[in-house]
């Protein structure tokens, strides 16, 4: 199966796209769906605890398959693939950011960073002079060597958004990027999202927080299960 991208079409494409535990009892988190994602948006999912954003963020991230309708990445039919093609497809495509760092404690910033490179079959001096130069875009130039001991909350955050822009994602994921910052961490955090934004880059940020649900172009909002655009007043 080529894993090739289709020119011109949507980053991210659910057609009808749903999901249902099984149980029992069966739980149905997310109800069938149409969303379509193109380049360069960015768009955040915002709803309740269990309302089933990360069901959607699962789907969207090849981490969980729906179990109705079809999802489609970068104009590839996701429910065609084999394991292995949805582990490398991840792997190349999707950059995920989470709440906790998930930061190596002895590894630098720069080494942090570099890891991404290393599945992606990367030398060791290309993926530390890249992991340099995706630390500076995030306004880290001056903490490459620093442990992520020794560094603050939004600067973690800041290691944390490179590690996946190094491999070149199509998309960035974002599951409560701001949850454990203060203010204005938070505000920093959301000017540097919108500088990724400015430079083209596919950004779905999950959040319960609608001061930063409004940061995106657009906003789906989940309730029960049931996702919905919401229309600009
Ligand atoms: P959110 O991220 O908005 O808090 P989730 O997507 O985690 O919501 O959950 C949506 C619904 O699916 C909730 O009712 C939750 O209890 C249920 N759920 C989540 N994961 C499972 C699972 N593995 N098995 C059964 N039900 C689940």
């Amino acid at each position: 199966m080529s894993l090739h991208q289709a020119a011109g079409s949507p980053v991210i494409e659910l057609r009808g796209a749903g999901l249902t535990y099984p149980g029992p009892p069966p739980v149905e988190a997310l109800q069938p769906c149409h969303l379509t994602v193109g380049r360069g948006e960015f768009v955040t999912i915002v709803g309740p605890s269990g309302a089933g954003k990360s069901t959607l963020l699962n789907i969207i991230g090849l981490l969980d398959i729906p179990t109705s309708g079809s999802y489609l990445l970068d104009g590839l039919d996701t429910g065609m693939l084999r394991e292995a093609d949805r582990t490398s497809l991840r792997g190349q495509r999707i950059g995920f950011v989470f709440q906790s760092f998930h930061l190596l404690p002895h590894r630098t910033a720069c080494e942090n960073v570099a890891l991404t490179l290393v599945y992606q079959g990367v030398g060791r001096k290309e993926r530390m002079a890249r992991a340099s130069r995706t630390l500076a875009r995030v306004g880290l130039e001056h903490r490459v060597d620093a442990l992520p001991t020794t560094l603050s909350g939004g600067e973690r955050q800041r290691v944390a958004i490179a590690r996946p822009l190094v491999g070149q994602p199509s998309l960035l994921l974002c599951d409560e990027p701001t949850g454990n910052l203060d203010t204005a961490t938070t505000a920093s955090l959301l000017g540097l999202l919108d500088e990724l934004h400015s430079d083209g880059m596919t950004i779905v940020v999950i959040t319960h927080d609608l001061a930063v649900a409004a940061r995106g172009e657009r906003t789906i909002s989940i309730r029960d299960g049931v996702a919905r655009e919401r229309v600009p007043v």
